[in-house]
């Protein structure tokens, strides 16, 4: 836990090990303008939900899709896209694209 807090919502921000500084309030990065001044925090614009419950609704129509069918090679390439949507949705909670 840092002494900084959100602009927004005046909750401690945390560094994560990546040195990622966020507020665990707003689910969202801060960026230091300089390091000496540390008052002026600026919060990146949340862009990432958008793409996370895009993401979100792709895999809950695949897992239908895999629930229905019996055909293997079917199975098989909704598994490798479950499997690449998880992989990008992991990488947008982690780096906020
Ligand atoms: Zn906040």
């Amino acid at each position: 836990m840092l002494s900084q807090t959100c602009p927004d919502c005046k909750v401690p921000l945390f560094k994560l090990p990546s040195g990622e500084i966020i507020c665990p309030s707003c689910n969202r990065r801060a960026v230091f303008t300089s390091s000496n001044e540390v008052e002026k925090v600026k919060v990146e614009a949340e862009t990432t939900n958008e793409l996370d419950d895009v993401i979100l609704e792709k895999t809950r129509r695949l897992k239908s899709l895999m629930a229905k069918t019996d055909n293997p090679e079917q199975l098989e390439k909704l598994a490798k896209t479950l499997i690449i949507l998880y992989d990008l949705l992991d990488r947008v909670r982690r780096t906020k694209i």
